[in-house]
C-alpha cells in the first residue's frame, strides 16, 4: 500500500503533468517540449522522498541553507538541487559545492564570485539568467536592457554554462499583464539569439500561471504548491 502522502503527491503530480500537456496541445506544442521542475521549498524531506518515488530527481529551492539541510536529510538519494531564489554573494561557496544548477543569476558581481568558487571546486554548473520582466520592486532580476552586455561578459566565465533565461511574472489578476512578462522573456531570448547567444531554455510559469507561460514558449515550468500542496503564505 502507498502511504497517503505518497498517494497525494502522485495524484497531484499526474494532474499537473496532464494540465501541462493540455496547455501544450492548446499552444500547438509537443508535450515533450516542456519540463516540470518540482519546487520543494518549505516542504520536508518526506515530501521529496514521495516525489523521488515517482522518478523525479531535480528539485527547486530558494534558500541555500534549506538545500544544505535537505541534502543531509536525503544524503542517501541522488538529487540535483536547482537554486531558483535570490542569492546573496556570501552564499556562493555553498552554491558552488551543493547546487547542480542556478536559475537566479542576475548580476556580474555574483557571477564573478561564483566563477572563482567553482574553479576552486573544479566544477561547472548550468545557469539561467534571471531577467526582471515586471515592474514590481519586490522582484529580483537583471534589467532587460542589460541582458546583451551581461551575456557578453559571462562568455569568459566558463564554469557558468549559460543555458537560458528565467523570470517571474507580475502578480496580477489580468492574464494579459502576466502573459506580457512571459512574452518579453521570449522576445529577449530571440534578440540574444540574433546576437549569437544560444539560449534554448526558458524557465517561466508557476502553479498559478503556467498555461500562459507555455503559450509564450516556456521550456520549463516551476511548480510547487500544485504538486506538494498548500504552503504557508510567506516566501
Ligand atoms: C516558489 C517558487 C515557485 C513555485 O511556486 P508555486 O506557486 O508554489 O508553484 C516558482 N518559482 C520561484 C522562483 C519560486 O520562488
Amino acid at each position: 500500500m502507498m502511504s497517503t502522502l505518497n498517494h497525494d503527491v502522485a495524484t497531484r503530480w499526474a494532474g499537473v503533468r496532464q494540465r501541462v500537456d493540455e496547455a501544450c496541445r492548446e499552444a500547438g506544442r509537443a508535450p515533450a517540449s516542456v519540463d516540470i521542475l518540482p519546487v520543494s521549498k518549505t516542504f520536508g524531506p518526506e515530501m521529496i522522498r514521495a516525489a523521488l518515488a515517482l522518478g523525479l530527481r531535480r528539485f527547486g529551492e530558494n534558500k541555500v541553507q534549506e538545500i544544505g539541510e535537505k541534502s543531509l536529510a536525503l544524503a542517501d538519494c541522488d538529487i540535483d538541487w536547482v537554486m531558483i531564489g535570490h542569492l546573496q554573494t556570501n552564499k556562493a561557496r555553498e552554491v558552488a559545492r551543493q547546487v547542480a544548477e542556478l536559475q537566479s543569476l542576475d548580476r556580474l558581481e555574483l557571477a564573478d564570485v561564483l566563477h572563482r568558487r567553482l574553479q576552486h571546486e573544479g566544477r561547472a554548473i548550468d545557469v539561467l539568467v534571471q531577467v526582471k520582466t515586471s515592474s514590481e520592486p519586490s522582484k529580483h532580476g537583471l534589467p532587460p536592457e542589460q541582458l546583451l552586455s551581461f551575456l557578453d561578459a559571462l562568455r569568459g566565465r566558463d564554469t557558468l554554462r549559460v543555458r537560458g533565461l528565467m523570470t517571474l511574472a507580475t502578480q496580477s489578476d489580468d492574464p494579459a499583464q502576466v502573459r506580457g512578462c512571459f512574452r518579453r522573456l521570449r522576445e529577449l531570448r530571440d534578440q540574444a539569439g540574433a546576437e549569437g547567444h544560444d539560449l534554448p531554455r526558458l524557465s517561466m510559469g508557476m502553479s498559478g500561471d503556467f498555461p500562459l507561460a507555455i503559450a509564450e514558449g516556456a521550456t520549463e515550468v516551476r511548480i510547487g504548491s500544485a504538486i506538494f500542496g498548500a504552503r504557508p503564505a510567506v516566501r
